[in-house]
């Protein structure tokens, strides 16, 4: 008899020790999902150290709980596993899984159960927006002749349920903005990236908070650019004098030969300065500060896109994308800043040395690098021709010159349009203010050929 309890005694300890060395589950909604449409993917992140043998997922609207997923493994009661590592589940949480959800407030629930004896239930939940109402958009009817590498503007009427609209070009979006005094209405400038073949077709969009999007094609024509490729030659006395320029220390380029130093400056910094630069695009103010045509000083030494060969001992060893001007003939000369405008950015940009950029609105913005001196700060407004500075050859700059680009919604472009004063009347101007555009020869395709023409000629 006291064996039979001996042992009934230690059953119900063991089961006890079971039940309080059970675990709960860790879930994480990552990342955040704050609306659903017809379709959304939603992630979760379970940690369990004995693992989990059901998780389910569901969205509750109204009182109505809906089936999103189930995943079910067998369980390990008694003998469960320890150290399991944590897992994730990709489930769809759209009306396309859950026919009866409806436009308004939900929440999605996920459940996971323990693995173990206890099997505890473990839960999180979110509360979403569901939005089913599909965006529309339509384009404006006015001609578009666009240069590659160059931009143009777009008016779109955005529709329906939609939170996000512009203008999209192969993989590059462009924001839009409230279109003055016509309300309902809105514009983006754009670019047709120098990087994009010449047969792709630009879209104004709308997309709603769930992701839907819809599309629409406007009138273009697209002036295709043959783009310069040039040997750069670089010898070892040139190499070492760029390296030690950018990095004396031997911190961002380390390593003995001062060639793959050079390369990695040259490739990797490069990149991450472009980005940089890239990212200055949401510095920017909703109104036009700029006045007139871009100022065009100096001596032109290296165009937009040009592609640069780097050729070291009769060999090529590195290729680049020189994106923007060199313009010299400014030695210890004042740098105008070539538009009225508010800077963003002044300050040291790697391979770009002592660079300031302006904002000129509407994403609009201009870029100085290789500056020896920099006599504006971010915030100060500043006015076309005023100086922002003195010339030099900080960064990756051989000889004193002035790198002079622009950029639209970060999106690098060939600055030459800016300089013509027909350019911006045509092609930007007149589609903001239809007002001036009451003279038609100023959209027709027989004053704005030539011009796009001879901008090709030019680069040959
Ligand atoms: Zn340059």
């Amino acid at each position: 008899m006291k064996v039979i309890i001996a042992i009934a005694v230690l059953a119900v300890i063991s089961v006890i020790a079971l039940f309080t060395m059970s675990s709960n589950s860790v879930l994480t909604i990552n990342p955040e999902v704050k609306t659903v449409g017809v379709t959304t993917p939603v992630t979760v992140k379970i940690s369990n150290p004995h693992g989990v043998r059901r998780i389910g997922a569901y969205i509750e609207q109204g009182g109505a709980r809906l089936s999103l997923t189930e995943v079910k493994t067998p369980a390990h009661r008694f003998f469960w596993r320890r150290h399991q590592a944590p897992q994730t589940l990709t489930f769809d949480a759209g009306k396309n899984k859950a026919p009866n959800l409806k436009e308004g407030d939900a929440r999605i629930v996920v459940e996971a159960d323990a693995d173990d004896l206890a099997g505890h239930t473990d839960t999180t939940s979110l509360a979403v927006k569901v939005i089913l109402a599909p965006p529309r958009v339509a384009p404006d009817d006015a001609q578009h002749y666009i240069n590659q590498g160059g931009m143009e503007l777009a008016v779109m009427t955005p529709g329906g349920s939609w939170s996000e609209a512009g203008v999209k070009v192969g993989q590059y979006t462009f924001r839009s903005f409230p279109l003055p005094g016509r309300p309902g209405q809105r514009f983006a400038m754009f670019a047709y990236p120098w990087d994009l073949a010449d047969n792709l077709t630009p879209l104004v969009f709308a997309r709603n908070l769930a992701g839907a999007e819809a599309t629409a094609q406007f009138w273009f024509r697209l002036f295709p650019k043959k783009f310069r490729t040039r040997d750069f030659p670089i010898d070892d006395a040139l190499i070492s004098k760029l390296v030690n320029q950018i990095d004396p220390g031997g911190t961002l380029a380390p390593g003995p030969d001062m060639l793959s130093r050079f390369l990695k400056i040259n490739g990797e910094m490069r990149r991450k300065n472009n980005q940089q630069l890239a990212d200055l695009r949401f510095k920017t103010e909703e109104k036009i500060l700029w006045n007139g045509p871009f100022l065009h000083w100096g001596k032109e030494e290296s165009l937009f896109a040009d592609v640069r060969n780097y050729m070291y001992q009769g060999k090529k060893v590195d290729q680049q994308v020189h994106l923007g001007f060199d313009l010299s003939d400014t030695a210890n000369a004042p740098v105008h800043v070539a538009n009225d405008g508010r800077v963003v950015w002044a300050a040291d940009l790697g391979i770009y040395g002592n660079c300031v950029v302006v904002d000129h609105g509407y994403a609009l913005q201009s870029i100085y690098g290789h500056m020896n001196r920099i006599d504006v700060k971010v915030g100060d407004m500043v006015k076309k021709n005023q100086s922002l500075g003195v010339a030099g050859a900080t960064g990756l700059a051989g000889g004193v010159h002035v790198h002079f680009s622009m950029q639209i919604d970060g999106v690098q472009v060939n600055p030459r349009e800016w300089w013509d004063e027909h350019w911006i009347h045509d092609r930007i101007l007149s589609k903001l203010d239809p007002t001036l555009a009451s003279a038609p020869k100023a959209e027709s395709p027989v004053t704005s050929q030539p011009r796009a023409k001879a901008h090709g000629r030019r680069r040959k």
